[in-house]
């Protein structure tokens, strides 16, 4: 494990994967401190489709964005949409999504490039962020992994899709799971016992575990599992294993909102840029 949080000089924090080339990409996951929005979205809310004030988010987004030494308008980000479309994006896509949802790429949740110079963003409240570099051919992956997308194994497709377009290979790939709702709180029905066990007829006693009664999904394992299954190695995957909604304080959780009977809260966001 090697994800960290370092303070910015902004007075903001970035959580990181001391794995990954700081000389080829920029990357970070924000955290929910040192934002202007209010509650529930207190206070770094990146998220424009959540109902909080739109000019308070870009507010947001402008000091999360610079603090990674680009501006408002390089952001490139699509509408998240619980599927497993992967969208490559290059410089014609640059700006798409940056201040106004209406024009962020269409129902896509994970994005890839080979640009430099181009910050991939996608917004989370407890759903998994997959950081993908392929440090050989130059390429860029992110990917949105809730329960859907983690069960339609879209870390596994955007790996695949970086292949036939950039000839990643996964032995040369390296992946973060960034901090996302873990098998301590996420507590799942039988619906997605159902399809967690056609996704992985060999594997789901793992991913399924009990607990008084209960039971609960790890997402973490769900995401590494399908990397594991297409060549990627063990030690090229870094989980950051840190829980958002017992984390609460730290980053936007929709499950701990929910646990106070609020249907509403921001989102973090993971950005990765080639430098
Ligand atoms: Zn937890």
């Amino acid at each position: 494990m090697s994800y960290f949080l370092k303070r910015t000089e902004n007075n903001l924090w970035h959580g990181k994967f001391s794995t990954f080339p700081e000389d080829l990409i920029v990357h970070a996951v924000s955290t929910r401190r040192g934002g202007v929005s209010k509650p529930p979205f207190d206070s770094l809310n990146l998220a424009l489709h959540v109902g909080d004030e739109p000019a308070d988010v870009l507010i947001n987004r402008k000091k999360f964005i610079q603090s990674l030494g680009f501006g408002l308008a390089d952001i490139v980000t699509p509408n998240q949409v619980h599927g497993d479309k992967i969208f490559r994006v290059d410089e014609n896509w640059r700006g798409c999504g940056c201040a106004n949802y209406a024009d962020a790429i269409p129902e896509t949740d994970a994005l890839i490039t080979d640009t430099p110079g181009l910050p991939l963003i996608l917004c989370f409240a407890d759903c998994v962020p997959i950081f993908f570099v392929d440090v050989e051919n130059r390429a860029i992956g992110l990917a949105h992994g809730g329960w859907k997308g983690t069960l339609k194994k879209i870390a596994a497709k955007t790996l695949r899709k970086m292949n036939s377009a950039f000839g990643t290979q996964p032995k040369n790939c390296l992946i973060g799971i960034a901090p996302s709702i873990g098998a301590c709180c996420y507590e799942v029905g039988g619906a997605v016992v159902d399809k967690c066990k056609a996704a992985f007829p060999k594997n789901h006693g793992e991913l399924l575990i009990e607990r008084d009664g209960k039971i609960f999904l790890d997402l973490w394992r769900t995401n590494v599992l399908q990397l594991l299954e297409i060549g990627v190695p063990e030690k090229n995957i870094d989980v950051a294993g840190e829980c958002t909604c017992c984390k609460s304080d730290w980053y936007f959780s929709y499950r701990a909102a929910q646990k106070k009977n609020r249907d509403r809260t921001g989102r973090i966001a993971a950005a990765i840029a080639l430098r």
